[in-house]
């Protein structure tokens, strides 16, 4: 577990992390199941060539639209973010503007007449860019058939198209977010479902929806957000065992103590999934060795069931 105790990673209870891993690894794959936001949390705000971009960043600069819409965009996020992250305005204050503010940025989208054939040169132009390590993450998880649930505030059809360009659409894969509706030509119409900004991911659609009771059973959960409002994702999940990880990438200094209070790992300015995935590997592995001792034993006993002791005898 040497990557917990690297310089920026921290946890108020570095007890109680171990004590919930070891309650992992008792639990086995079959009871496990992962809760991510994307935006900055799979995605990392940067990398060795810059800056990188949100689902909405990405939309904002591409060059299907012409600048007029980068402006407004740009200006809608340089008014409503301020909103989003002013320390002094409680949560359920700043709902109203956060609706106001994503209601305006799809209204956008439909004004400029996005085109659903576009999204594919969208996100292969973007800078859209999975943590390193995401993909053996994804594909772990996969081949242990562990559901994961990306829980996003941004556009689910950019989401969709960053698995399949830039990783896989696995099917243990769920994308939780807002939608585009495109109608018969492949025009922009609207949105599914409920709007899904920040500060409402405990009251999506999904917490009705019968997944979480689908997988009741997975009641340990690993919860990995980058925003305080993403702690809410498991809101509903059926629960004995939550780790939850947060990435801090911004101001750290004035939010480093409210991230160690809500969440059980911080890691501050680090571009790549290595933490959870030291946990998931250290998890898997102890999984799987408690799974090849159980296979060895039974097929020894099998065998020797049908063969008077022979293989005993042959293995060994
Ligand atoms: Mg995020």
């Amino acid at each position: 577990m040497s990557n917990l105790k690297a310089s920026n990673v921290h946890m108020e209870d570095a007890e109680k992390v171990q004590r919930i891993i070891n309650e992992f690894v008792k639990g086995g794959t079959e009871k496990l199941q992962v809760i991510s936001d994307f935006d900055m949390t799979l995605t990392t705000p940067n990398d060795e060539y810059g800056p990188c971009q949100s689902c909405y960043n990405a939309l904002d600069s591409s060059k299907f639209f012409p600048s007029i819409y980068q402006q407004k965009a740009e200006k809608l996020k340089d008014h409503y973010y301020a909103i989003e992250i002013d320390p002094y305005l409680a949560i359920k204050e700043k709902i109203p503007y956060m609706v106001e503010w994503w209601t305006k940025a799809h209204d956008l989208l439909i004004e400029f007449n996005l085109r659903k054939e576009w999204l594919p040169q969208i996100v292969k132009e973007s800078r859209i860019i999975f943590r390193k390590g995401c993909d053996w993450l994804f594909q772990q998880l996969n081949r242990l058939q562990v559901p994961l649930l990306v829980f996003s505030a941004g556009i689910g059809d950019v989401i969709e198209e960053t698995f399949k360009s830039r990783s896989k659409l696995y099917d243990n894969l769920k994308i939780v977010s807002n939608f585009i509706h495109f109608n018969d030509e492949g025009l922009i119409d609207g949105f599914e479902g409920e709007l899904m900004h920040v500060f409402n991911k405990n009251e999506n659609v999904i917490h009705r929806s019968g997944y979480f009771e689908e997988i009741e059973h997975r009641h340990n959960i690993i919860l990995m957000g980058d925003s305080l409002g993403d702690l809410q994702m498991a809101d509903g999940a059926i629960c004995e065992n939550i780790l939850k990880i947060g990435f801090l990438n911004d101001k750290v200094d004035e939010f480093l103590e409210r991230y160690k209070k809500s969440f059980d790992i911080v890691i501050v300015n680090d571009p790549t999934m290595s933490v959870p995935n030291s946990i998931i590997a250290q998890v898997c592995e102890a999984i799987e060795t408690k799974m090849a001792d159980g296979v060895k034993v039974n097929d020894v006993t099998n065998a020797n069931a049908t063969s008077n002791g022979s293989v005993i005898g042959d293995a060994a």
